[in-house]
């Protein structure tokens, strides 16, 4: 028997093992000093009551014959469907609800899509790119081919009409850049995608951080329909990271080499998927209830705000940055042309402060670092004035 060669072509990811070797060396050497990590991609705030109450509410009535369920379909109970397409309309975008399909989270159909599609296509990432899109299609086999983000384009990379891709991913508001797209912007990806037949993998797990009129969906722009797939995530809009589910939303007409890409993605789904637990659901539905969306509002602004201290601080220092308005990652260049692991390596010595070295994102990742806004009040605001302690000097 032969196994998938493919994976011999995957670069080791030793990223956030090289961080906690690192820490972990630092703080057995330093057992007196207090480490303050803004590494973290995971939140840290519980989930809103509401969420847990409907939570225990679903698992109740599975204990109950007359309410138990057995297998959900997989694309979705109808009411979580129904409540995601309304959550769409709140902000002016007209999704069905047969259009969406519940999962347990983005990661997972961000990197299952790829079953839909031929190997012998090209695929187009940004650089630096959340990492999971780079290795579920080296996986496959695919060929693809990186559009640099740089400070020269605002860390928002833009198509180059001299490059042909099948399958391009955008993230937006970025993992890691922090970075959002503007309407505009989007309006140039979709037209490179319906001149070049290609589909757009969006990527707004994000879209909850946004705070000014960048769109929430890439379905908010004009021929999206007709070239891309949405994926979305409840892991930081409502803290389900550990909790899993998202959702995918592909339009009815979408269709490429003579198939309807609905059609395609549903077969997957009700081959490989069983759909998410029912409890699961329930909690799903009560985040986008009225009282859902004040009690995770709560989380969010609090999120929101680590962000702004980490912003001024990075202002006040006159220290070059994305993100931090429209996402809880702050990405920043290092100082004094330091390297990324240069940077992390100084930071946790002199400040005690974890972050995440950018290069570990890919090659346009060099020389920047990331900090998250997910660790608690205190924590961050003692980070961000030891940063400014040291820096300013
Ligand atoms: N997409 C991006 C850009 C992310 O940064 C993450 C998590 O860090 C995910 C997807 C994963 O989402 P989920 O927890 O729903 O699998």
């Amino acid at each position: 028997m032969k196994v998938n060669r493919n994976f011999d072509n995957l670069v080791p990811n030793y990223l956030f093992a090289e961080i906690a070797k690192r820490t972990a060396g630092y703080i057995e050497e330093h057992p007196d000093q207090k480490v303050i990590k803004l590494g973290i991609g995971d939140v840290t705030l519980p989930l809103a009551p509401v969420v847990v109450d409907a939570l225990k509410k679903g698992a109740d009535e599975l204990g109950v014959k007359e309410t138990f369920k057995g297998y959900p379909v997989c694309e979705g109970y109808a009411f979580v469907r129904e409540a995601v397409s309304n959550y769409y309309a709140s902000f002016g975008v007209s999704v069905d609800k047969d259009e969406i399909f519940i999962s347990d989270g983005a990661k997972s159909d961000t990197g299952n899509i790829g079953d839909i599609f031929g190997t012998e296509n090209t695929v187009l990432v940004t650089d630096p790119v959340y990492p999971v899109y780079v290795d579920s299609n080296i996986m496959a086999g695919r060929k693809i081919v990186y559009a640099p983000s740089t400070e020269e384009n605002g860390f928002c990379a833009m198509p180059d009409e001299s490059v042909q891709a099948d399958i391009i991913y955008l993230c937006s508001p970025n993992n890691p850049t922090g970075a959002a797209y503007t309407a505009d912007q989007l309006k140039i990806w979709v037209d490179y995608a319906l001149k070049n037949d290609a589909i757009i993998l969006y990527d707004c797990a994000y879209e909850a951080f946004i705070t000014d009129d960048c769109p929430r969906s890439i379905f908010a722009i004009d021929g999206a329909r007709q070239c891309a797939i949405e994926f979305c995530s409840l892991s930081k809009t409502a803290g389900f990271t550990g909790t899993r589910c998202g959702y995918t939303v592909v339009p009815k007409e979408l269709e490429r080499d003579g198939h309807n890409i609905y059609k395609l993605w549903y077969r997957r789904e009700a081959t490989k998927f069983n759909g998410v637990s029912y409890p699961v659901q329930c909690a799903a539905a009560a985040v986008f209830s009225e009282e859902g969306q004040r009690q995770i509002k709560e989380n969010l602004d609090y999120y929101k705000e680590n962000a702004r201290i980490i912003c001024d601080a990075m202002d006040e220092l006159g220290i070059y940055y994305t993100g931090g308005k429209n996402s809880p990652y702050i990405w920043l260049r290092c100082p004094n042309g330091m390297g990324s692991w240069e940077f992390f390596d100084y930071l946790l010595s002199n400040a005690q402060v974890v972050g995440t070295p950018g290069e570990g994102f890919g090659e346009c990742g060099k020389g920047y670092f990331r900090l998250t806004s997910f660790g608690d009040r205190e924590n961050t605001i003692e980070a961000v004035e030891r940063i400014k302690k040291l820096l300013s000097k």
